[in-house]
């Protein structure tokens, strides 16, 4: 199983034609009030990828708490790590253009409430259950390093999605043995800027120096770019008409989670959770665009 240790939000967006200027209202056409959040929709992934997975994350005190328990709830993720802390629920304010332009302010709220010794009872609960534990960065920095230490002492498999980007302290790093940054989470937190395989390869460098086990970068149609100390190997990308990329990365690394912990060797589970990101990309939304374990098979098998 896959313990998942991240943020839940309800994601609130309005969908109109153009953003409002500053002190303006416009009129929208529609809006949507799904769960969302990283840790949320990585937890989603991984369970619609067939693993049993449990999700250590915070929710508040509010009408918002039951729409996100719901929707984790419908995609089979184990809601017993969940606590619910005094407060609201995080909240994901999003707008969007016709042009499927966005913009997101993220209100961390009971998110912010999640600490180590929370992380720890969740490490004990689900031990001999879990063997993969997957980090994000949308709670605070402290718990994901505290669990990064905890999990590999645990004997996890730590896999961080460094996202959103953010410097972390030095004795993190070797605590981590996949990290799974974008382009631009890779160049934010390499200083390499990455444009194509060669550059990927730079920055996955440098996250082996620093003590990483393995650096995945993912280069979205460009497919993602794996650096270990054995050498670096470009994997290019499954071929779909991609309609929204929103939570490609969360499809693409709650993916590769559920199949090292089903115990696929790493170059499967990196095809698997491409064609999980592929797929993601070819229907609109975050967690109701993830796709099940079916449809993965059926894109790896083409
Ligand atoms: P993020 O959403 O974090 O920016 P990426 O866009 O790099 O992550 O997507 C993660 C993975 O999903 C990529 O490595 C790739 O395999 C797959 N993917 C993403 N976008 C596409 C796309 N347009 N076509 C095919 N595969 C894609």
């Amino acid at each position: 199983g896959v313990l998942v240790v991240g943020s839940i939000t309800a994601d609130v967006t309005a969908f109109s034609a153009r953003f409002p200027r500053r002190g303006e209202t416009v009129l929208g056409h529609d809006f949507t009030l799904v769960l969302g959040g990283k840790g949320a929709n990585q937890a989603v992934a991984s369970a619609r990828a067939g693993a049993r997975t449990w999700l250590a994350g915070c929710v508040g005190r509010d009408p918002f708490r039951e729409i996100v328990l719901d929707g984790l709830r419908a995609h089979g993720v184990e809601l017993d790590q969940v606590r619910t802390v005094d407060g609201r629920t995080g909240v994901a304010h999003i707008r969007v253009d016709a042009s499927g332009e966005n913009d997101i302010v993220i209100t961390p709220l009971a998110n912010a409430e999640l600490g180590p010794a929370m992380v720890d009872a969740s490490i004990a609960a689900t031990a001999g259950k879990a063997g993969v534990l997957l980090l994000q960065l949308e709670v605070p920095a402290a718990t994901t390093c505290h669990a990064a230490k905890a999990g590999r002492a645990a004997g996890l498999t730590v896999v961080l999605d460094p996202a959103p980007a953010q410097p972390l302290p030095d004795d993190t790093w070797p605590h981590i043995d996949l990290v799974t940054p974008n382009e631009s989470e890779a160049a934010e937190l390499t200083g390499v800027e990455v444009t194509d395989a060669a550059s990927a390869e730079r920055a996955g460098r440098w996250f082996l120096d620093r003590g990483v086990g393995h650096a995945l970068i993912t280069l979205g149609a460009g497919g993602a770019v794996s650096v270990t100390a054995a050498g670096a190997r470009h994997f290019t990308a499954y071929q779909v008409t991609a309609v929204d990329t929103t939570a490609a990365g969360d499809a693409f690394t709650g993916s590769l989670g559920a199949a090292l912990a089903a115990g696929d060797d790493v170059e499967r589970a990196i095809r698997r959770g491409m064609a999980a990101g592929a797929l993601a990309t070819t229907r609109p939304g975050a967690s109701p665009s993830l796709p099940g374990r079916d449809e993965v098979d059926a894109l790896m098998t083409g």
